[in-house]
Formats: C-alpha cells, structure tokens, sequence
C-alpha cells in the first residue's frame, strides 16, 4: 500500500501541529505506523492522499450515519453558505433544528422542551453540568470510569482501584481540586452507587452516564441498571443526565433514552446533529432552563453557537432519518457480529443497533475493567490487515466502530470475511 503523501504530510503535520495531528486519537500511537490523511469521501467510502479508497467505519466517530457528503446536506451547506456563514444573531435555521429535534423527541422523550446549541460535545456536556449545577445548588457529579464526556477539566477523571474515589485528574494541567467535585464510580455497579448517595446524596447535582456507553467499547448497561440510576436520582433530587453525543439519533430518533425507556433530566447532543459540522447541543426541561442565562443566572455563550450552516446540514441530517434507515443499518452491524461469533474466535463482537464493537473475551464487558487490555496489541494487527485490505476501522481498540446508510450488504460481507481472515490466520 501506497502511503507516500500521508507520511509526507505527517512529517510537516509534525513540525507545525502536536503530535502532528488536532485530536490525539488520530496519531495511531496505539496502533502503530502514519495516520493516514484523508482527501475527499463518497457515501461509505474514504480515500486518502494517495489515492487509496477505504470503507469507512470511523464516520467522524459517528456523525456520518448517512455516508460522506449526502447530496441533501451538501445542498443545505451550499444553499445557507450563499445567503451567509455567520451572524452572530439569532437565525431561522436553529429555530428549524429545535423544533424538529422536540417534535422528533416528543414521544419518547418528552423531557426535552428547550435545547441550546454549542459546537462540540465537549461543550454541551460543560454547559449542561454547569445548569444542573445553578438548577440543583449542589456541586458534585457522578461518572463513571469508561464513560467519556468530552475533555473539560472536571470531566478527565477516572476512578481510583477502590470501590469509589473522588476523582483525580487523568490529564496533566487539571488541578486536582478542579476534579474534587467529581466522583467516578464502576459502571454496572448498584452498590457503588447506593453508597455514594448515601455517603453524599444531598451534595449530588447530577449522575451523568452514556446510556450505550461507546468510548471504551461498547459497554452495555442493563435497563434494570438504568432504570435503577433514573430512581435513585430522582429519590435524591439529582438530574439525571444522558449524554447521547453518539447514540443521539444514532441508535433512532430517540437515542439510549428512548432504545431503553428512561427519561433523562438533561440530555446532550453531538455528531449526528450537526451533519457532519462542528455542532452540539444540550436539552431538558424548560423549568431546568429557566436558569439559563438569559433567562437565568446560569451563564452560557457562543460566538458561533446555533450557526446557520451548521444547523442547516443538520436539520437535513436529521430529515434522512427513518425507521427503514435505523434497521438497514442495524441489521448490517448484526450480520458483521453473528459473522463473527458464528465462527469459534477468542473475539467476540456486540452491536446496539448501527454501532459495533470487537473484543476479545466470552462475555460482552460491561465495566471497563473487565476490558482485556492486552488484546489491545492484537487489535493493531487487526487494524492494519484491515487497512491494507480496504477497511478503515478506528485506530484503536477501545474504539467502536459505525456502520452507514450507504453500506450494502457486499461491502459488510468484504468486511466480514477480511476480519475471519486475520481471526483464522492467528
Ligand atoms: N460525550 C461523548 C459521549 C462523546 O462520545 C464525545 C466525543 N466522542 C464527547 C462527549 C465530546 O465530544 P467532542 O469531541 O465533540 O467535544
């Protein structure tokens, strides 16, 4: 394989951006060997600087639900970016998005009235733990260790080996009393739970939770478990706060919320909402956003936040959406899991409707410790034999994968057998 202009463009990426690249996961560290650099996508399809195409399962790490440049969405970009890129006032178009999104939500997850729109998951997540925060008066929020929010300083916390630790940061630069007022707990784990609200349940703003955790595998959490976290909250006066960044609109309109039943106090959004351009969103109760500023004393801004092109490729996003389209997809990620667990590997693979994930082991994990980090040696092999055979796949294990609208059956078959090859060769 040809990757010539890759490595040439990462040699100069190297002198001018850390660690050549703006977001570490890119930087094949846990895979080894050049990021590769992208040049132009086309429905399920990438193809790099040097001309080699790949199916795509990164998808942005999910936005892309319908493929690279959907003529619908790039028709919306086109048609907003000749009226105008930004104003800096309100605009139309986010109005559109809200509205769409509520009317979308309304059955399954009435909790949501009122949405702001920031430009990345990062932000919705801040923004949204700082209005729980105004809106409960308490100051301490629940997370758990293999949930990923974003990389806002409270938020970069793992737990401890202990049953519970108050965080301590995970990144260098955050001080440690920053991370003071978070509390990272095991996933799956009622116990852990109960003996923190019981320990600290009246300083508890918020338990904040992926409801199909995805950043660390695909760590799937029962309902009863969920359902458990929706009760102990509400007992305790806390918000409940899905952040559906990934499963939002990914896994149906209504995302974990609505795949299992529970009602959120807060939600926040990304990816999928934006289309495929920088956008994100959080949303609730418009009693909780009463505190909002301007309406509240909560306060929250955005020079670009609710920008028109932006929202208008994501309204034509979410206007593509359909129940035939979340089967299609769904049913594509089951034949890449039964391919694989059909065959008797020491790899498994578990999907939650479009989203799929690898792992090595029995059991599908449901707690991040539970992960096997050794095969994560393995799983650069595994990335590599795809690469070079056409697949792009996250560069790194820990990473799901997604399918699109524009797969076909024959591209998951080509996948499947590419993996079986690699599994059997072993
Ligand atoms: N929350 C979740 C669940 C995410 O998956 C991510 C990003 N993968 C974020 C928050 C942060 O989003 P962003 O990278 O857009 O800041």
């Amino acid at each position: 394989m040809n990757t010539k202009k890759s490595e040439e463009f990462y040699e100069r990426a190297l002198n001018v951006i850390p660690g050549g690249v703006s977001s570490p996961v890119r930087a094949f560290r846990s895979v080894g060997g050049t990021p590769i650099f992208m040049k132009s996508g086309e429905g399920c399809r990438i193809t790099d600087e040097d001309d080699n195409t790949y199916l795509d399962f990164c998808n942005s790490w999910g936005p892309l639900i319908s493929g690279h440049r959907h003529p619908d969405i790039v028709k919306a970009i086109k048609s907003q970016a000749d009226l105008a890129l930004t104003f800096g006032t309100p605009c139309a178009n986010e109005v559109l998005l809200a509205e769409y999104m509520i009317e979308k939500l309304k059955k399954s997850v009435p909790s949501i009235e009122k949405i702001r729109f920031v430009n990345s998951g990062t932000e919705a997540v801040m923004s949204a733990l700082r209005l729980a925060r105004g809106f409960t008066g308490k100051n301490k929020i629940i997370k758990f260790d293999g949930c990923y929010h974003g990389h806002s300083d409270g938020l970069l916390v793992k737990a401890g080996s202990g049953l519970a630790t108050f965080g301590t940061p995970d990144s260098a630069g955050v001080p440690a009393s920053y991370s003071q007022e978070t509390i990272v707990i095991p996933l799956a784990d009622k116990a852990a739970v109960e003996k923190i609200f019981s320990e600290a349940g009246n300083d508890i703003a918020a338990v904040i939770i992926e409801g199909i955790p995805a950043n660390n595998g695909l760590l799937i959490q029962s309902r009863e478990y969920l359902q458990f976290l929706r009760d102990i909250t509400k007992k305790y006066k806390a918000l409940l706060i899905f952040d559906e960044v990934i499963s939002g609109f990914r896994v149906g309109f209504g995302g974990a919320a609505a795949h299992y039943g529970i009602i959120p106090d807060l939600v926040t959004y990304g990816k999928i909402i934006g289309g495929g351009m920088p956008v994100g969103a959080f949303a609730g109760r418009s009693e909780i956003f009463s505190q909002l500023a301007p309406d509240g004393p909560v306060y929250q801004a955005g020079t670009l936040s609710g920008n028109p092109v932006a929202m208008a490729a994501g309204l034509a996003q979410l206007k593509l959406l359909d129940e035939g389209l979340y089967k299609r997809t769904s049913d594509l990620a089951e034949k890449i899991v039964s391919a694989v667990n059909e065959n008797d590997l020491s790899w498994k693979a578990v999907h939650v409707e479009s989203i799929f994930w690898l792992y090595k082991g029995e059991n599908p994990p449901a707690r991040a410790d539970q992960i096997d980090r050794e095969a994560m040696k393995e799983y650069a092999h595994l990335h590599h034999h795809c690469l070079e055979r056409g697949y792009y796949m996250a560069p790194s294990g820990y990473e799901v994968g997604f399918v699109s609208s524009p797969m076909t059956e024959r591209d998951i078959d080509g996948y499947t057998e590419c993996l079986l090859s690699f599994f059997k060769k072993k």
